[in-house]
């Protein structure tokens, strides 16, 4: 059976392995998927036994997208703009990388009928996850893509990656001065337990607030705008199962239904 895995450090608690098995069911596809959780010195020897065992493909989560990246003997345009990879795909002895955590954010945004086009987008966050969502969102056409970091100069390196007048880096006290139509948090401020430094006003002028981190309970971010009475209030969890469908399918050529796979991990959650 050909042979795919996620890799990370820590990995336990992974729901990566449920959701292929989930689309590999729907799809009647003979894979066998499987998390491992990999010593941070053994990446590339570990990519290299799973090559040598019928490996097809994997996933690469944190802390190994960067070696990911430069393991790669071919890359996705969208994988070199973020300098990660989130997906392996082994082929003829060679290994290509790709990166879909955008396709995945902009698939959720678009399941639930978010306007990206034209739009003002303020993405929160300057680390791996925003850099891996910033070319999807370009690609939607945005009125506007305004990167707010603590650290600016980390915001300013990605917004100078790309040739394109729409796209800014500013602070979060910045934020202050402009109205955003669609605000994604994109670091991790939430899950050690400080929030956000936007305010109420820069919230409630928006319709979407975003938030990649998923669990069982909301996030302060969410939780301040539902309080705000935005439109649209959405966790990461459609994310997650968005870029597992885009490798999924890069694998196997076969576009799974998200819907089942989603409710199913929702109600795990609560
Ligand atoms: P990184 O460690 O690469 O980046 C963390 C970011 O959060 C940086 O921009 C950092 O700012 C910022 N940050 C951290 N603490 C604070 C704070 N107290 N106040 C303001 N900003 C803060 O993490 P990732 O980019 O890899 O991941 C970010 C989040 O996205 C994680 O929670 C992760 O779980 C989630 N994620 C969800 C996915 C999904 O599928 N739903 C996919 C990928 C990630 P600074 O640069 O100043 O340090």
């Amino acid at each position: 059976m050909d042979q795919y895995r996620v890799f990370g450090n820590p990995i336990a608690q992974s729901k990566s392995p449920f959701i292929h098995q989930q689309f590999a069911a729907q799809s009647k596809q003979l894979m066998n998927y499987q998390s491992e959780w990999v010593a941070l010195d053994q990446f590339e020897v570990t990519v290299q036994k799973l090559i040598a065992n019928k490996g097809k493909g994997a996933n690469v989560t944190a802390p190994f997208k960067e070696q990911a990246f430069a393991l790669c003997d071919k890359l996705s345009e969208r994988a070199k703009l973020a300098g990660a990879v989130n997906t392996l795909i082994f082929s003829q002895g060679s290994i290509y990388g790709d990166t879909t955590d955008g396709i995945g954010l902009v698939s959720d945004l678009l399941r639930h009928q978010v306007q990206l086009q034209n739009s003002k987008i303020l993405l929160l966050g300057a680390g791996g996850a925003a850099k891996g969502v910033v070319q999807s969102l370009l690609e939607q056409s945005p009125k506007s893509l305004t990167i707010a970091n603590r650290t600016l100069i980390k915001a300013q390196a990605i917004a100078q990656q790309y040739p394109n007048d729409a796209i800014e880096a500013i602070t979060f006290a910045d934020t202050e001065q402009i109205t955003f139509d669609i605000i994604i948090n994109a670091t991790s401020a939430g899950l050690s337990g400080d929030s956000l430094p936007i305010s109420d006003q820069t919230i409630k002028c928006s319709n979407t607030c975003y938030d990649m981190v998923y669990g069982k309970d909301q996030t302060a971010f969410l939780k301040q705008a539902q309080q705000l009475g935005v439109e649209h209030i959405i966790d990461g969890l459609g994310m997650l199962v968005g870029q597992a469908a885009a490798s999924f399918q890069l694998w196997t050529g076969i576009n799974p239904d998200v819907e089942p796979v989603l409710e199913s991990l929702r109600a795990q959650l609560t």
